[in-house]
């Protein structure tokens, strides 16, 4: 299938654009390279330059693409992602990743792109019950990311209906690692994130990390989240576009493991290979106590079950900073 991933430079993104690629499919990633990197595009996927909020710009990309071959598939990689910048600059979350997701849909329609793939997020959820989330479970979300999200898939459902399209909106838990090969893994300036800030910590990156929080109502008082390889997440894609687009139909499904990890449990991990210098630290706003994906429908409907443990997402972390020195 033709497949056009807008945001395919990112770091969900082009872990994903490698996985369509290694399954024979044809890619053309559209991104702004705000975060994205050009070197962490597949050599086998055509590359343009744009944004997901500039009408003109993607109607164009597609437009010529589609002249030569039609597209199947249009993926949504292309977010803001960090809670607590959500929370600062709620402006540019509801700008970057409602208004753009309303962009390519416009575009999709014009260009007759029948199915759509969307990285939602966990945070659609908030404060869970139990902490484990179903697809059922209440959406309610905490802070303006997870709002940006709900408001996006809803839109997806608006549009689907009214010009017969389908979806598969992905909910994801906690990524992290990199590829097996250490070509991409997640790079970026200003981390936030727990895996490679805990990592970045044990190779001297950064002098010290705080853990943000020891008095929640979980085990061990740090805050539970559950971690998927990014290239298990990025195979879901694969099965996700097939299933929607042979089937005919729309869905809704978490990617996670059903496990919960503390943060004093990757600290630990971490640390099976170097110690890692840190303190604790007040609470983040925004930031729920526990949260758990049901994998459930996602082993149901497409087969998917996480291939990689904590393990494994810690250790390719660790060989990608030490390769890539970041
Ligand atoms: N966290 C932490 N110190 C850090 C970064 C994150 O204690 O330097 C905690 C954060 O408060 C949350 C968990 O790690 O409880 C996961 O946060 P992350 O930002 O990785 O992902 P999120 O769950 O917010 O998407």
């Amino acid at each position: 299938m033709k497949v056009c991933v807008i945001g395919g430079a990112g770091y969900i993104g082009s872990h994903t654009v490698y996985e369509l690629i290694d399954a024979g499919h044809e890619v053309v990633v559209v991104d702004n390279l705000s975060t994205g990197l050009r070197d962490a595009v597949h050599k086998k996927a055509a590359f343009y330059e744009g944004d997901i909020t500039d009408f003109r710009a993607l109607d164009e990309i597609i437009a010529h693409e589609s002249s030569k071959k039609p597209f199947g598939v249009a993926m949504h990689f292309a977010a803001k992602i960090v809670v607590p910048e959500s929370v600062k600059n709620p402006s540019l979350y509801y700008y970057n990743n409602v208004e753009g997701v309303r962009t390519m849909l416009d575009v999709m329609v014009k260009h007759n792109i029948k199915n759509i793939i969307f990285s939602s997020t966990a945070a659609v959820y908030g404060e869970a019950k139990e902490g484990v989330c179903t697809e059922e479970s209440e959406t309610k979300p905490i802070n303006p990311y997870g709002e940006t999200k709900l408001a996006s898939e809803k839109m997806i459902d608006w549009f689907a209906r009214a010009y017969g399209m389908n979806y598969c909106i992905f909910r994801y838990f906690n990524v992290a690692g990199a590829h097996k090969t250490l070509e991409i893994g997640l790079l970026r300036d200003h981390l936030t994130h727990i895996v490679p800030v805990t990592i970045q910590t044990a190779l001297g990156i950064r002098k010290k990390m705080t853990v943000f929080g020891g008095d929640y109502d979980t085990e061990d008082g740090t805050c539970v989240r559950d971690y998927i390889h990014v290239s298990d997440i990025a195979y879901a894609h694969v099965l996700g576009m097939k299933h929607i687009a042979e089937k005919n139909v729309s869905e809704v499904i978490n990617l996670g493991s059903n496990q919960g990890f503390s943060v004093k449990n990757i600290i630990s991990e971490v640390e099976k290979h170097y110690p890692v210098n840190h303190e604790y630290g007040a609470r983040r706003e925004g930031d729920p106590a526990k949260l758990i994906a049901s994998n459930k429908r996602a082993k149901e409907i497409l087969g998917w079950m996480p291939k990689r443990d904590l393990a494994e997402i810690i250790l390719s972390d660790l060989q990608f900073r030490i390769k890539h020195k970041k």
